[in-house]
């Protein structure tokens, strides 16, 4: 439990900090911050941070990145950690274009939950907002509706004048495969243009556009995680939506149950603040009660609230963290 009474039990893993896509909320424009390749955690190394943090009290981990596929051990990875005995749920963030090999060894592997991020069904729109084709990704998702993975949701960040057309479409798309979307307010994670005032979107700008068009029935979300997103049904079309208002949503952070672990091996308490403490070192130079020790100070330095609504400058971007 951390000092404000919340049960911190979620680590999310950064597995790389690279990415094959360029969002630019994510990674400002020819971004060289990389961290030595070195110094990213082996797969040993997850799996004994992963351990220490079960005995910790931690049950629920998150393989993310950058982008986790691109990593040619998460296999390995995502076995590893849902072999510890403590573990209850193992979830992976991913922009979808390699799931089309990956989904079903994912599954073997014990991944039980899939995050695919999909800002845009438009092609050219896919393309200009990720550097990526939106086709790869289309074929990931049905890799991974085919594996029967019990969980797999849609994400999408939202960006007036960028992708506001796309919102509808998406509704339809995730409703048809029968899959929960979920839209989510941009975060200050990034020195780029794309992060003004200009392009944020709130959620319930979204909730009261949606609103205008059908009927929507706040959902409880029993099999949907337990994280911050707050869900809809939308009573004609039957999609599940989810809104993730980091920034406008005042009491965003009382359910926060998370840190990160970043790819260099760094603890971060909160996203939305810079203080970070060193799990390399510790795993490469001490022993296992160490490794706890941070763990248990960090949650310990967990802060009350996140700092983006208080002129928050970023300091590493959302690609060097971990999303
Ligand atoms: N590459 C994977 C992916 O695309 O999902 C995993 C990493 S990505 C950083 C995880 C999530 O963070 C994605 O849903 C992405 O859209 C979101 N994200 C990244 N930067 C963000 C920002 N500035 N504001 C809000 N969400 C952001």
């Amino acid at each position: 439990m951390d000092s404000f009474g919340r049960v911190i039990d979620y680590l999310r893993i950064s597995v790389t900090d690279r990415c094959n896509e360029r969002c630019l909320y994510c990674m400002p424009e020819g971004y060289k911050g990389w961290a030595q390749k070195a110094d990213h955690l082996t797969a040993d190394e997850i799996i004994k941070v992963v351990a220490a943090a079960c005995r910790v009290g931690f049950r629920k981990f998150r393989l993310t990145g950058g982008e986790p596929c691109i990593r040619k051990d998460l296999i390995q990875i995502a076995a590893g950690v849902s072999k510890q005995a403590k573990v209850r749920a193992l979830v992976v963030s991913t922009n979808g274009t390699r799931l089309a090999t990956l989904a079903a060894p994912l599954r073997e592997a014990g991944v039980d939950s899939i995050n695919i991020s999909l800002d845009a069904l438009d092609p050219a729109l896919y393309r200009k907002i990720t550097g990526g084709e939106i086709g790869a990704v289309l074929a990931g998702i049905d890799a991974a509706l085919a594996t029967a993975i019990p969980r797999v949701k849609l994400n999408c960040v939202l960006m007036r004048g960028v992708n506001e057309e796309q919102i509808w479409p998406l509704i339809h798309f995730a409703a048809e495969r029968e899959l929960p979307v979920r839209f989510i307010e941009l975060m200050p994670l990034s020195r780029t243009d794309l992060l003004s005032e200009e392009n944020f979107l709130s959620v319930q700008e979204v909730l009261s556009r949606l609103a205008e068009r059908e009927e929507l029935s706040p959902m409880d979300s029993p099999g949907l995680g337990h994280g911050p997103a707050r869900y809809y049904r939308l009573r004609r079309s039957g999609a599940t939506v989810g809104f993730i208002g980091a920034i406008t949503t005042s009491d965003f952070c009382s359910g926060c149950n998370k840190i990160r672990l970043t790819a260099d091996g760094k603890i971060r308490p909160c996203l939305g603040r810079h203080n970070e403490f060193d799990l390399l070192g510790v795993l490469r130079h001490r022993g296992e009660v160490e490794v706890e020790q941070v763990l248990r100070e960090a949650i310990a330095a967990k802060p009350e609230d996140h700092e983006f609504r208080s002129c928050y400058q970023p300091g590493r971007p959302m690609t060097a963290i971990g999303g």
